[in-house]
């Protein structure tokens, strides 16, 4: 039997099928990544990758054992497949279009699932790579790099095997002896039954003559090497964002590959924005004739050009409103001439009014002075002496006085 299969689909229950009537063939779309993550289709990358975090710590195989191990070690790579392709852009449109074919050949294996979360928790998973540790190193931006893209210069210092001794410890070859604390076991046992690293070789079994330790490493086996690398701060880089550097990490044990370097992209924060994804955000401070009569706010922006705003005309601005300028926020990590949104938060502050503009108020507005008649209770301005808490529960401070 046919069915009519319309072009806003559910992805997750469709199979491969021909529809005749339309000639149209419809791509195998078994998995909804979207469904996967429990994100909605038009997600931001923020929640994506938030949603990620959450599921990848939860359902990782290293938490589960048993029975579920099995079924944590499926769904973990299904998440990591459902990241992979909804954190690139590309490969996100691709799916969006046309489903899992619009992605290309996927790795299924376990090790490519645990590749992706260890790139994005920076090695926080299990080592299962027969390499050397991964680095992570940080790197400090201002907002202002991130808005232009920039070029930073950092040093890096990593474990290398100590070439003097070849990574022995020893200048000579037969310089090593069974450890005399445990006898070769690289284990002491503590208490009937409780086993600990031997901290006499510290788990090697052996030990170093002292007479023919190395003159370069001391015996550590390895050194460390400092190197220059030149990291590309992107136009729109965001606090948190790693860039992975293949081979550049740990080398302690030459035998075995470098492990990677990871470095991560830390905002200092700014004088007068804020950050918010794409956006950005600032406070403006007014009195109560801007708030009215409208209030106009400049500055410089991230690439030092001076940016003039005014405010609607006709819009009272209240204390705590927000206007918002498009075009003035961050440049887009993926798309770097489109940017995102420039918020201004108004705080209205305290006025004092002199009796002149009091006294034009009252005409604008036709208001006859109150006095109190026969009957009536006079309301007295509250004593300033009150406790500090009340003042700041009652939200006060916009009020205006007469001078
Ligand atoms: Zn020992
Ligand atoms: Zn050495």
């Amino acid at each position: 039997m046919n069915r009519v299969v319309s072009i806003n689909r559910t992805f997750s229950t469709l199979s491969h099928q021909t529809c005749r009537r339309f000639h149209v063939s419809v791509p195998t779309l078994n998995k909804d990544y979207y469904k996967i993550l429990g994100v909605s289709r038009n997600s931001s990358d923020e929640d994506i990758k938030k949603s990620f975090r959450k599921l990848a710590m939860k359902n990782h195989p290293d938490k589960h054992t048993g029975d579920s191990r099995k079924e944590a070690e499926e769904k973990f790579k299904e998440i990591t497949q459902a990241y992979e392709v909804l954190s690139d852009p590309q490969k996100r449109q691709g799916y969006d279009l046309y489903g899992e074919e619009g992605v290309g050949q996927h790795d299924h294996s376990s090790q490519h699932a645990e590749d992706i979360f260890n790139m994005f928790f920076g090695g926080g998973g299990r080592q299962v790579r027969r390499q050397n540790q991964d680095v992570l190193q940080q790197v400090q931006f201002t907002l202002e790099d991130a808005y232009k893209g920039t070029t930073k210069t950092i040093s890096t210092t990593v474990n290398t095997s100590c070439s003097t001794c070849n990574g022995t410890g020893s200048m000579k070859k037969d310089g090593h002896k069974t450890c005399s604390m445990c006898g070769g076991m690289k284990f002491v046992q503590v208490r009937p039954g409780f086993l600990q690293e031997c901290p006499g070789c510290k788990g090697q079994g052996t030990t170093i003559d002292p007479q023919h330790r190395c003159i370069k490493c001391h015996g550590k086996k390895t050194v460390p090497s400092v190197n220059s690398l030149q990291v590309d701060i992107k136009r729109g880089a965001e606090n948190g964002d790693r860039i992975l550097y293949e081979g550049k990490g740990d080398h302690s044990d030459s035998s075995l590959p470098p492990g990677r370097l990871f470095v991560e992209m830390v905002q200092a924060s700014h004088p007068l924005f804020t950050r918010k994804g794409d956006d950005l955000v600032m406070t403006k401070s007014i009195d109560m004739k801007e708030s009215i009569c409208g209030a106009s706010v400049s500055f410089k922006h991230l690439d030092g050009r001076q940016v003039d705003l005014v405010s609607p005309k006709g819009v009272v601005i209240k204390d705590q409103s927000v206007l918002e300028v498009e075009g003035l926020g961050m440049p887009l990590e993926d798309r770097p001439k489109r940017f995102g949104k420039l918020f201004i938060q108004f705080t209205v502050r305290d006025c004092t009014l002199t009796s002149e503009q009091l006294d034009g108020m009252k005409q604008i507005f036709g208001v006859v002075d109150r006095e109190a008649k026969e009957g009536q209770i006079e309301m007295k301005p509250r004593k300033e002496t009150r406790r500090k808490e009340e003042r700041t529960s009652d939200g006060g401070g916009n009020g205006c006085k007469v001078q």
